[in-house]
């Protein structure tokens, strides 16, 4: 467990500085649903992009998608998740409070003692209704996972795209699951956005390429800043991987409640695209024009929780010392890269400094702060991650130069203003 970080603290400043809100919290609230404040939602966009940089645009085998939530019904009967994604729930008759049954030590309730119903399957996908009439031939599902949006599209991403195996379709997007025991935060929620890659192989190269994507990925959190000694895989053992899958591996993040998953690497084979050629009759076949083989990709994923990662990055870059409360987030994630403060309001040091926020607003995210103390300033960016201060004072008018403040060591030097734009997109891209 993370001792270093108090879980109650982080949420206390994400609701204090504007990351993250309650949902409907003037109604009291909506159990486990979060929404991201002014802050929370460039994070999360940092994050996102970090990850569409990394495995889309950084690389020439992999291709994007954006598919719909709502997808025809059929899709889940083939897919198993109508019959098979579920969990196993049982109800207290006295209290009513509903408790997965994998999670229970006693056939007793834990929360008044009461006696319990017997295990019933409990389906997690959401149903609504399509059109104007509420029956069963209109029920819709909003979507467990992206995944299926992209083996849906196979051959029209496939064939447009001209990609030749092995390559993969990646997608960023909101999921939904009915989820019996949400909680931690915006670790589990019902609502939640994924970073999904389905990577498609020729059969008997797939364990090659799960090795492959189990390192990229790993990888990917030690680039942005997470800690070494806070992340590992976990295998999953044969018994508890899914009922597509070959291999899967977590990558577990060491939160403050305990290591938990941050994403799923999984060997899914041929079982998806299978399912979708069963039910529909469709030609999901990939042809191999150098050996003339035609066969049915196996599939890597790499499945990560956007929300969750966005949560590790802030527990991770959490820091108190003795006068400041400071988030060392990678200035990439970081929600603004620089703050800009005319050291007094007066003598014209404002419009300098507005000056140069106009300047730097081309380039990357920047804030301007000119209210209390400059000491107090520093402190507010350092509490919400911003990697640069700049501070305009009366040597500017005289030399068009500024200082430059560095969050994490607090060093300051003296640059002038034509090389500010340059000099901090170095320091923040390399
Ligand atoms: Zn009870």
């Amino acid at each position: 467990m993370n001792s270093s970080v108090n879980m109650e603290k982080l949420v206390s400043l994400c609701k204090r500085r504007g990351f993250i809100f309650q949902s409907s919290e003037i109604y009291g609230g909506l159990n486990s649903c979060w929404d991201y404040g002014f802050l929370g939602v460039e994070l999360k966009k940092n994050v996102k992009e970090a990850w569409w940089k990394s495995v889309v645009q950084m690389r020439s085998d992999v291709v994007g998608i954006d598919s719909s939530i709502l997808m025809h019904p059929d899709v889940w009967k083939a897919s198993g998740h109508l019959d098979c994604f579920s969990d196993p729930m049982v109800d207290c008759k006295v209290c009513k409070h509903r408790f997965r049954a994998d999670d229970l030590n006693s056939d007793k309730c834990p929360e008044c003692g009461g006696e319990l119903t017997d295990v019933r399957q409990f389906n997690l996908m959401f149903k609504t209704f399509m059109g104007t009439v509420e029956d069963q031939q209109a029920t819709v599902y909003l979507r467990p996972e992206t995944a299926q949006g992209i083996f849906t599209n196979f051959k029209n991403i496939q064939t447009t795209s001209r990609s030749k195996i092995p390559f993969g379709i990646a997608q960023i997007g909101k999921a939904f699951r009915n989820e019996i025991t949400p909680g931690n935060f915006t670790f589990r929620t019902r609502e939640f956005e994924q970073m999904e890659i389905e990577f498609f192989v020729k059969p008997g190269e797939d364990m090659e390429w799960f090795e492959h994507w189990k390192k990229e990925r790993f990888n990917w959190y030690l680039k942005y800043g997470i800690k070494k000694e806070n992340i590992r895989f976990r295998e999953h053992e044969k018994n508890e991987l899914a009922h597509y899958a070959k291999a899967c591996v977590d990558v577990d993040y060491n939160f403050p409640f305990g290591w938990s998953e941050l994403e799923g690497v999984a060997n899914r084979t041929d079982y998806d695209l299978k399912k979708h050629i069963e039910k529909t009759g469709k030609d999901l076949l990939y042809f191999d024009e150098g050996t003339k083989e035609k066969y049915v990709p196996y599939v890597i994923e790499p499945s990560a929780g956007v929300d969750r990662s966005t949560l590790a990055f802030l527990v991770d870059s959490y820091e108190e010392e003795e006068d400041r409360i400071l988030l060392r987030l990678d200035p990439r994630l970081a929600p603004f890269k620089a703050a800009i403060f005319p050291l007094v309001k007066k003598d014209g040091l404002s419009e300098i400094s507005r000056d140069i926020e106009g300047k730097l607003k081309k380039y990357f995210n920047v804030f301007y702060d000119e209210k209390s103390s400059i000491g107090r300033r520093y402190r507010r960016q350092d509490e919400i991650g911003t990697p640069f201060g700049i501070t305009v004072d009366y040597q500017t008018k005289d030399d068009s130069t500024v200082t430059l403040r560095e969050r994490d060591s607090m060093e300051q030097e003296r640059i002038s203003i034509e090389q500010l734009a340059s000099a901090i997109e170095r320091k923040i891209y390399g």
